[in-house]
C-alpha cells in the first residue's frame, strides 16, 4: 500500500497552524534606541538650528531612555519633557541641546549644573568638558542619578545633594554653569562662582509663568553681559526649607 503524504492533507496544515498559533508569543522587541536617537537629533535639534558638532555628537550618544522611568522609555526620544518622579521633569531634548550649545563647552572646561534631576544633562556635559559638578536638592532623585551615572561608567561627574543657591564653592570657579530649574533672580553665589570669561545659562522667572532663558557672560573686568534667548517653562529652583 502506498503511504499517504500527510502534508498533502489540508487538515494537517490546519493542525500545524493551530499549534504554531498556540506557541508562546515573543515579547515585543526593544525599539532601536540608536536610530531613535539619530532621528531625535536630526528632526528636533539640528532642524531647529543647533550646529555645534560636539554637542550634536553628545546628544547622539547619551542613552536618554536610561534616564527616564522604565514605563516611559519608549517615549524618551519624543519632542517633549517627561516626568522623572517627585514632581520633576527631564527637559525636552532640544532645550538640553540648546542650553549646552549656548554655554560653549570646551574640552578643558569645568562645568557646574544646578538641578541634577535624572542626571541626563550632566551626562551630556560629561562628553564635552573635563569635569562636571552637579547638585540636586531632592535626596531621592540625587541618589537615583548617582546610581545611574555609576552604572553607565561616567568618571568625570561629581554629584552632591544640596541647595544649589549656595553653589559648590570649594570647586569654583566654573567655566560654565547651567541652571536647569528657574530662580526668580539669578543666585548671586552662582555668579560669584563663574570664572572670568565664563558662561551661565539660566531660565529666570516666576513659577508657573513664562520664564526667559538667559545667557550671561562674565567679562574679564567682572562685568556681566545678559542676553534673553527664548521664553521657556521650567520647574522652580526651590529654596531649602
Ligand atoms: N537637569 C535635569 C532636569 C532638571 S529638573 C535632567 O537632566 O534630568 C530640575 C531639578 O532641579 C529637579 O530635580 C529639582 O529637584 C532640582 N532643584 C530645584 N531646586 C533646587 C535647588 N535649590 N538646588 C538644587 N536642585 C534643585
Amino acid at each position: 500500500m502506498r503511504r499517504k503524504n500527510l502534508f498533502a492533507m489540508p487538515a494537517v496544515w490546519l493542525a500545524v497552524g493551530w499549534l504554531l498559533g498556540c506557541a508562546p508569543r515573543q515579547a515585543p522587541s526593544e525599539p532601536r534606541w540608536e536610530s531613535l536617537r539619530q532621528e531625535m537629533v536630526a528632526r528636533q535639534i539640528e532642524a531647529r538650528g543647533v550646529r555645534d558638532s560636539r554637542v550634536l555628537a553628545a546628544m547622539r550618544s547619551v542613552p536618554r531612555h536610561l534616564f527616564v522611568p522604565e514605563s516611559l522609555r519608549r517615549e524618551a526620544y519624543g519632542d517633549f519633557p517627561l516626568p522623572i518622579g517627585d514632581g520633576q521633569t527631564i527637559s525636552q531634548p532640544y532645550i538640553v541641546a540648546l542650553m549646552t550649545e549656548l554655554a560653549r563647552p570646551e574640552s578643558s572646561d569645568r562645568a557646574l549644573e544646578i538641578g541634577t534631576g535624572s542626571g541626563y544633562q550632566a551626562a551630556v556635559l560629561a562628553h564635552l568638558v573635563r569635569e562636571v559638578y552637579s547638585m540636586e536638592i531632592l535626596e531621592s532623585l540625587g541618589n537615583q542619578a548617582a546610581a545611574r551615572i555609576r552604572a553607565l561608567g561616567y568618571d568625570n561627574i561629581n554629584l552632591r545633594v544640596g541647595d544649589g543657591y549656595a553653589g559648590w564653592p570649594e570647586s569654583a570657579p566654573f567655566d560654565l554653569i547651567l541652571i536647569t530649574a528657574a530662580p526668580e533672580r539669578v543666585p548671586p553665589a552662582l555668579l560669584d562662582q563663574l570664572s572670568s570669561g565664563g558662561r551661565m545659562v539660566v531660565p529666570v522667572g516666576q513659577e508657573g509663568g513664562v520664564q526667559s532663558l538667559q545667557l550671561i557672560r562674565k567679562h574679564p573686568d567682572g562685568s556681566l553681559e545678559i542676553k534673553d534667548v527664548l521664553p521657556v517653562r521650567f520647574v522652580p529652583l526651590v529654596h531649602s526649607p
